[in-house]
């Protein structure tokens, strides 16, 4: 028999959503007349944007059509679309962005995943702790995590735990990682860092040859005017991070699936034998080799987010789901919970009350609130007594699971 990637059998063998899945499954089978209120994985509930509709009919136009037909298209995404993006996005918030820059892919989650294959075996990466959880599993996949200790953190990767105590705020890491992967606005605990907060990052990376993953999936939730909302922002950063950005939450693409990675030109690392590679290259190489490119349909209802239109439907879509943080943060605090987030992000963090675990307040939510979130500790063991709930759910959903939590009391 052939050998496998050993890898991929050290990875914790219940997945954080599979485990919640299982006790909700188990809930409602001996509560089949309970209504559960699931705001627990964060995907969106709003449909597609008139805008996006119409850009999806556009393109389903074309394909219909032999003179405007499209097959195989740019493996680094259709020209249309970088160049809205590189105008829009970068451009007009007066940071230089070529469209060459940018790469159109299927979602963040496969380019945050597969970004490693770019990376030397024995790379160092650190992480914050909460974090999303892709970062750590595919460098464990890629053999770059070390060992799993009792603690349930990986003996090779730098940890930078996040919780009240630094108001979660990494602290510089003790130890020279190679990588480092920020995620800002962060999802779980839907904190942000300052511009000048940013910029100790970007200073690190610059005086210590570390490169930054810089994924901000939720940038489209930022309102505060001192939080950046690239990390291109940030000066010197060009030389020093790659930038992750998706549809997903800024317009509802979870299904529909389209998001980009912007590699400067001038990025570099270095070969084994010293010489400086382009990281814009290798990239290319990648996807040229292991990606066709998102399908013409989702980058024709990506360009159309672009237009006035589509800008303000997104808008009003964000500013919806805001309202609903709004009243997340306020229904916890009259429960006399402590909460963070929900102010430039759509997730709430808050933290367990009376010493509870995270799970053990899953429980309780499950049980006395039919109200489904998600444990902390599943993030990272610096989630540990910490829970998340989104704001991606629907109104009245949300406004109920408020009064069934704020009925608690704590
Ligand atoms: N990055 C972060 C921090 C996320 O929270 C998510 C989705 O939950 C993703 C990336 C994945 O985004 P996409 O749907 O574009 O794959």
């Amino acid at each position: 028999m052939i050998h496998i990637n050993d890898n991929f059998t050290k990875l914790r063998a219940s997945y954080l959503f599979s485990e919640i899945a299982r006790k909700v499954e188990a809930f409602r089978e001996s509560h089949p007349s309970s209504r559960i209120i699931r705001m627990g994985i964060g995907d969106v509930t709003r449909p597609l944007c008139p805008a996006a509709i119409e850009g999806l009919r556009k393109g389903v136009d074309h394909e219909a059509d032999e003179s405007t037909f499209h097959g195989y298209g740019p493996e680094q995404g259709y020209l249309f679309l970088r160049e809205k993006i590189a105008a829009t996005d970068y451009e007009a918030r007066g940071i230089e962005i070529t469209p060459d820059e940018i790469f159109i892919s299927d979602g963040a989650k496969s380019d945050t995943g597969n970004i490693g294959d770019i990376l030397a075996a024995d790379c160092r990466i650190a992480v914050t702790d909460p974090v999303y959880p892709v970062y750590v599993d595919t460098n464990v996949m890629a053999g770059r995590a070390g060992e799993l200790q009792p603690d349930g953190r990986w003996s090779r990767i730098i940890y930078l735990p996040c919780t009240a105590a630094n108001d979660f705020v990494p602290a510089l890491p003790a130890e020279r990682p190679d990588v480092i992967y920020l995620c800002y606005p962060n999802n779980p605990t839907g904190t942000t860092l300052t511009r000048s907060q940013l910029k100790q990052w970007v200073d690190y990376a610059r005086a210590n040859g570390s490169i930054i993953f810089f994924d901000s999936a939720y940038e489209a939730y930022v309102s505060s005017p001192d939080i950046p909302r690239s990390i291109y922002e940030i000066e010197g950063a060009k030389e020093v991070a790659i930038e992750f950005r998706s549809f997903s939450k800024t317009a509802g693409f979870t299904g529909i699936r389209c998001g980009y990675t912007v590699i400067p030109r001038r990025l570099c690392g270095l070969s084994s034998s010293g010489q400086e590679v382009s990281l814009h290259s290798l990239w290319l190489r990648r996807q040229s080799t292991k990606f066709n490119g998102a399908s013409y349909i989702t980058q024709r209802a990506a360009e159309a987010l672009y237009t006035a239109a589509g800008k303000e439907q997104t808008a009003e879509t964000i500013r919806f789901y805001m309202t609903n943080a709004s009243i997340l943060r306020s229904g916890l605090a009259s429960a006399g919970l402590r909460a963070w987030g929900g102010t430039d992000a759509p997730y709430i963090w808050l933290k367990t009350p009376d010493g509870l675990s995270s799970w053990e307040f899953f429980d309780l939510l499950l049980n006395r609130c039919n109200v489904v979130g998600t444990p902390g500790v599943g993030f990272g063991p610096s989630g540990e007594g910490y829970f998340r709930l989104t704001a991606f759910g629907r109104r009245d959903d949300t406004q109920e699971a408020v009064e069934r939590i704020a009925s608690l009391r704590f």
